[in-house]
């Protein structure tokens, strides 16, 4: 099977183009991915119409250029994999019109993905995981435990209940002047400060259960700037890095023991060989690998995350979900609907933590 992937659900515009023989891996022929970070440079944040236009121009161009580094021709596919959602809307309706319009001209399936199962099920695509697995899914909007359990089979154990740690890192590198997305440049600032300047809090951690909470830490940051700006007037580059430091620390340091927690839970009831997978955008930070990883091996639980391009936004990985749903039987058609909001749960309270 050949697929088409296509994505648009918040500021990268991208498609990518898998092979999966019968009983075989999946194959990346071409993933290319468009971001649109300079377009909302200006804005300190993604402004949802600027992202829309520039997917509906993009898309196309992406396509192309997929088609031509895979060699693949457009009569090859077997069918288009598209996010149906969850995100911001205009994207997500470019690119269902846009797959919308190839599947119809080239008369050929349609399969909406939810994006967090894109980001859930990337660890089957770069790694050899079996299902059942452990999944930690940190995102720019989105923190949660699930069990993944097949393609369309999610359980969530616990999130956070209110800020995605994305959107903190985000916040984090505006509060301090540096760059967007925040992630990227808070980890490197972080490179030459000292984690122990500051101590940040570790919200949740005295409650049980695996709910997180990063707004606090915000809080505590902005708090924290301030107090330097008040008595030194500024502040240093080595201020910056010691805050970015401290911040990236307590996250790590929350994610570590509520994974800790959560693992302990899932190990009552696990597979013979249990494994812990993370994805998603932040997935990416080093010392959060490292620090998940750790806890991994203290506990006895096997540890895998995709490599850091297949971490952030891609199509590859929408591809590969569409191949599993595919593979399932599943098969949409024009009335396919773009969604602002998809929990992968769907025993979950839609409103109950996970954000966005
Ligand atoms: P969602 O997947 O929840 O809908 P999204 O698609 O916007 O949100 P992703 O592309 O999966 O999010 O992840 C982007 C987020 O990851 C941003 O908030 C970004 O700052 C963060 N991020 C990227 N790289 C890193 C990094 N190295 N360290 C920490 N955070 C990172
Ligand atoms: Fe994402």
């Amino acid at each position: 099977l050949i697929i088409l992937g296509l994505e648009s659900s918040c500021d990268d515009t991208a498609a990518a183009i898998l092979r999966q023989p019968d009983g075989g891996p999946a194959e990346i022929l071409a993933s290319v991915v468009h971001g649109q970070n300079d377009l909302h440079a200006a804005f300190g944040g993604v402004v949802p119409e600027i992202a829309a236009r520039a997917h509906a121009e993009k898309l196309d161009i992406c396509v192309e250029e997929a088609l031509a580094a895979s060699g693949v021709a457009l009569r090859d596919l077997d069918a288009i994999a598209v996010t149906a959602g969850p995100g911001l809307i205009g994207g997500v309706m470019s690119g269902v019109m846009c797959a919308k319009g190839l599947a119809a001209g080239l008369n050929i399936p349609l399969v909406g993905v939810n994006h967090l199962a894109g980001h859930a099920l990337t660890p089957r695509l770069t790694d050899q995981v079996a299902f059942p697995y452990l999944m930690l899914l940190v995102s720019g909007g989105h923190c949660q435990f699930l069990i993944a359990r097949g393609p369309d089979d999610f359980t969530r154990l616990g999130g956070t209940i209110d800020d995605a740690p994305g959107e903190a890192f985000d916040k984090t590198a505006r509060l301090l002047g540096l760059p967007q997305p925040g992630g990227p440049s808070v980890e490197q600032a972080a490179k030459d400060g000292d984690s122990a300047r500051f101590a940040f809090p570790r919200p949740l951690l005295d409650r049980p259960g695996c709910d997180l909470s990063f707004s606090g830490l915000k809080t505590a940051l902005l708090r924290a700037r301030d107090a330097l700006v008040t008595d030194q007037g500024g502040l240093t580059e080595q201020d910056r890095n010691d805050l970015c430091a401290s911040f990236q620390a307590a996250v790590a340091d929350v994610l570590a023991k509520k994974t800790a927690r959560t693992i302990a839970a899932y190990l009552e009831d696990a597979p013979a060989e249990p494994l812990l997978a993370v994805a998603g955008g932040v997935a990416a930070n080093q010392t959060i690998r490292a620090a998940l990883e750790t806890v991994c091996a203290q506990m006895g639980v096997g540890f895998t995350a995709p490599p850091l391009a297949l971490c952030t936004d891609n199509a590859a990985m929408i591809a590969f979900a569409g191949l599993e749903r595919f593979r399932g039987g599943h098969r949409d058609d024009m009335r396919l609907a773009a969604r602002p909001r998809w929990p992968l749960d769907k025993t979950a309270p839609a409103l109950l933590g996970g954000g966005k």
